[in-house]
């Protein structure tokens, strides 16, 4: 089944949704990132609550301390990208109310890449709100068992969580849109086969922006497990780098959110906006793919 959630998505608009449901959501006073830098610290714990705060126009960090989660607003409903361990679920669900949005306006859910740390908690953000999951080829049957794939590097390292419905698998040559919103998946995988970085545009006032949600693309395994042994896998891999490096792109976060220094930038006098934020997160993981890769083959001589 490939079905393609634009056509579903407009579908779903014209024939469901009025409009004038949505007109008075909008989030009453995004609060400021101090509460969000004041309450988490790097690499914090994974299910520590911390305020949501706004990242930029209709774009809004969701997640927790330690967990990235991102609500893109639309006039015609909200999208959720990453839904955290089990436990952050409900952080986040109380960030998606604290901003004023509704949980039920999530007409969308969407990942990064199919580990615990970020999709466990997808089931139950899926039953509070409603909305339907698209997933990645690759992602999907891990999200509908709740078990890591035998091919993963990591595989045999996490234990299984909440299985979830996915409603759709993505045609990755078409964005998702609903409504206003139109988010474009690319296929970045490393830390998973099925791990996917989204960009999508959000305004204020007059200025637009390119938000890039890049994955996890550090390269963890297991003790035993070899990426040289993977040819095809690390050429994906590579491609995927490539890809993000060259992304029209402002603005990057990741699914953890030390992994893009957000903490740090937030600290900074230039905030997140970064024009050369995708490239150094590429780069930077490019070389120690090629620092994995080189240590593989020192040990097999
Ligand atoms: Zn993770």
């Amino acid at each position: 089944m490939n079905l393609r959630p634009l056509k579903y998505l407009l579908i779903l608009c014209t024939s469901m949704i009025s409009p004038l449901l949505f007109a008075s959501e909008t989030a009453e006073q995004a609060p400021g990132t101090t509460a969000w830098v004041n309450a988490c610290k790097d690499w914090d714990d994974w299910d520590k609550p911390g305020p949501p705060f706004k990242v930029y126009g209709n774009t809004y960090y969701v997640g927790t301390c330690g967990i990235s989660a991102l609500l893109i607003t639309g006039e015609e409903g909200h999208v959720l990208i990453d839904g955290g361990t089990e436990a952050g679920a409900s952080v986040i669900a109380e960030n998606v109310r604290a901003l004023g949005f509704r949980l039920r306006d999530i007409k969308v859910l969407l990942h990064s890449h199919e580990h615990f740390d970020h999709v466990a908690g997808l089931a139950e953000l899926k039953k509070m709100s409603g909305a339907r999951l698209f997933a990645s080829a690759d992602a999907a049957p891990v999200l509908a068992s709740g078990v890591v794939s035998d091919k993963d590097p990591q595989a045999n390292m996490h234990d299984a969580f909440p299985a979830v419905e996915v409603d759709a698998v993505l045609n990755l040559a078409e964005p998702v849109v609903l409504g206003d919103l139109r988010l474009q998946a690319y296929a970045t995988p490393g830390h998973t086969y099925g791990a996917l970085s989204w960009q999508w545009q959000s305004c204020e006032a007059t200025s637009c922006v390119n938000l890039v949600y890049a994955d996890s693309l550090s390269p963890v395994s297991r003790d035993d497990y070899r990426f040289s042994d993977h040819p095809e896998y690390v050429a994906a891999y590579r491609r995927g780098l490539a890809t993000l490096s060259e992304l029209d792109c402002q603005l990057v976060l990741a699914p953890h959110p030390s992994a893009s220094k957000m903490r740090e930038r937030l600290l900074s006098q230039g905030g997140l906006l970064d024009q050369a934020g995708c490239s150094n997160y590429a780069s930077t993981v490019l070389d120690r793919l090629d620092a994995r890769l080189e240590k593989e083959r020192l040990s097999s001589d």
